[in-house]
């Protein structure tokens, strides 16, 4: 009896549920590369680098210890370029009885899989992913009979369950929630560590050559690759983290500095949601930085909510509402997505560093991608379809289940409150307050109307004013529906007048080029 167990790109876990119980006599382990998830959004190139290559480390791992792996590379003759095509080739080739696979992070690949059995002839035995504090099926228990599914209590209850910064039955500190210490803005005399950058190995190279020649067209530069694509790679990763960037990771988690697209973040998230680290071994890292007095607790509790709490509660939401939940479209927004989200042509200088800075590191953290890319397209009322598969595509890290709540629900409150209780729509001013970007932008973020006021500013009131039937009754938008109310109707036209012309010149391409909403709007 022979059992084919299929390792997906983002199942890079030597405790892998799919490889509990391997033959190593009999078993084979199937990899492969193939051309449909390569192109199912238009990935950064350095994406599609890592995944490839982090896959080539772990097959050669696996060799290593003497196991049976057939590793199908993407230019391979005969490679079907499918994973259904992948599975029937290899069934037949080593002549297995069965088939077994950890369950895939994304809906579509799962429906996917539930067809093989039929098709295939042969067993298929999809296993659960342990890797993960919270089983599919917890969440759904949590989830069950509640109103509204907010995080901050579902984190509570992880806490709890986990142990993690607990004493006895309270929270470490007494809090569960620091966030009120972690908003500061960056002063001009903090400088932040510099990156962990890992050079290319051959593996690598070789991944970059066939990457640069088959996705020319894709987003994103490659001779800027500078991830870890092995599992100590990963953890050295990790470490250096823990070491340089943790104890200061809460105060500045909220700033943004221009040449400073990492700051204190982690930049692990492509490691954890390949399966190079596990999110347990992380907050664990974090949680003994701060019982050895080497982080504090404002810094390791923030940081262990984005991983115990956020990544958790949102691969729920995604599993308990999937497929519908990429459907709706609560604020009825329906623009294209700027041609400026992929060249970063644009006077809006915030866009433009966070544009440029995604193509050269397929990487942005979150208050970027929230706050600008996000509030922006929120405010701008662009179709949320078009802003997800560009959120998918341009960063490393990105895979629907974890993209696409974050788009969906977070940034564009597409789903109309089931993930945050309010839409992140802001005006240019938190941006000022929280980054260096306005002192060089073209656009006067202190300007709310008329020539060069910056675009934040009038797509924020002209937000509130065409959602003011479906928002104005959240308690949590009151304040802004308050100062809407006493707001002069000359005004309000002047708004709407200037915020549609400025939204026509971005459609048209002539913002970037210096015509946008001052010559058109008046
Ligand atoms: C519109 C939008 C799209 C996003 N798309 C993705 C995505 O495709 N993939 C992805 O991993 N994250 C996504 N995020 C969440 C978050 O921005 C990234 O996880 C984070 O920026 C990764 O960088 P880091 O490792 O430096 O994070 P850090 O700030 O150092 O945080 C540590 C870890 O916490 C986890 N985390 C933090 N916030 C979130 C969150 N909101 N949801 C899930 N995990 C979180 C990540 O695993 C991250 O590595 C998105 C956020 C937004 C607003
Ligand atoms: S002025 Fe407005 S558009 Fe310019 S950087 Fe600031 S927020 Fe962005």
């Amino acid at each position: 009896m022979s059992t084919l167990r299929l390792i997906l790109g983002d199942q890079l876990t030597r405790d892998l549920s799919a490889l509990d119980g391997l033959d190593p006599a009999q078993d084979v382990i199937l990899m492969a590369e193939v051309h449909d998830e390569t192109v199912y959004a238009p990935h950064h190139k350095q994406k599609i680098a890592f995944i490839l290559s982090a896959m080539r480390h772990f097959a050669q791992d696996l060799r290593a210890e003497g196991l049976r792996v057939d590793y199908v590379t993407l230019d391979q003759p005969g490679n079907s370029g499918s994973f259904s095509g992948e599975v029937a080739r290899a069934l037949k080739q080593h002549g297995c009885d069965c088939v077994v696979v950890t369950e895939p992070g994304e809906w579509r690949v799962l429906d996917m899989m539930r067809g093989w059995s039929a098709a295939l002839a042969v067993p298929v035995e999809i296993r659960d992913d342990d890797r993960y504090f919270c089983t599919r099926g917890r969440f759904a228990r949590w989830a069950e009979g509640r109103k509204s599914y907010r995080m901050e209590f579902f984190y509570r209850e992880m806490r709890r369950e986990t142990g993690l910064l607990m004493e006895n039955d309270e929270p470490v500190g007494g809090q569960w929630n620091f966030d009120h210490d972690n908003r500061k803005s960056l002063p001009a005399s903090v400088t932040p560590p510099p990156r962990a950058r890992f050079s290319p190995d051959a593996v690598t190279r070789n991944v970059m050559a066939l990457v640069a020649t088959r996705f020319t067209t894709h987003f994103g530069d490659l001779d800027t690759f500078g991830w870890a694509v092995t599992r100590d790679g990963a953890l050295e990763a990790l470490s250096y983290f823990i070491d340089a960037c943790l104890p200061l990771y809460g105060d500045y988690q909220d700033a943004m500095k221009q040449g400073e697209p990492f700051l204190f973040h982690a930049a692990i998230s492509p490691y954890l949601n390949c399966g190079l680290l596990t999110p347990r071994e992380i907050c664990l890292a974090a949680e003994h930085a701060f019982r050895k007095g080497a982080a504090p607790l404002n810094a390791v509790e923030g940081f262990i909510r984005q991983i115990l709490g956020w990544r958790e509660y949102v691969r729920g939401i995604y599993w308990l509402r999937m497929p519908d939940y990429a459907h709706s479209n609560a604020l009825d927004a329906h623009r294209p997505l700027p041609m400026c989200y992929w060249s970063g042509e644009t006077k809006m200088n915030c866009i433009a560093q966070v544009v440029k800075e995604t193509r050269a590191n397929a990487y942005a953290h979150h208050i970027q991608r929230l706050m600008v890319t996000g509030t922006f397209a929120l405010i701008a009322g662009i179709e949320p379809r078009e802003v997800e598969q560009w959120y998918l595509a341009v960063y490393a890290d990105a895979y629907e289940w974890v993209e696409l709540p974050n788009t969906h629900g977070m940034a564009l409150f597409a789903d109309g409150g089931l993930l945050a209780s309010k839409p992140y729509a802001a005006s240019g001013a938190y941006i000022d307050r929280m980054s260096d970007y306005c002192s060089d932008c073209a656009y006067d973020v202190r300007k709310k109307t008329g020539p060069g006021a910056c675009p934040f500013n009038l797509l924020y009131w002209h937000f509130m004013i065409i959602n003011e039937a479906r928002l104005s009754r959240n308690p949590r938008m009151a304040m802004p529906y308050r100062t809407l109310a006493n707001m002069e109707p000359a005004r309000r036209e002047t708004i709407m007048r200037e915020a549609e012309a400025f939204l026509q010149s971005l459609a048209s391409g002539t913002e970037a080029r210096g015509a946008g909403q001052i010559t058109l709007g008046l």
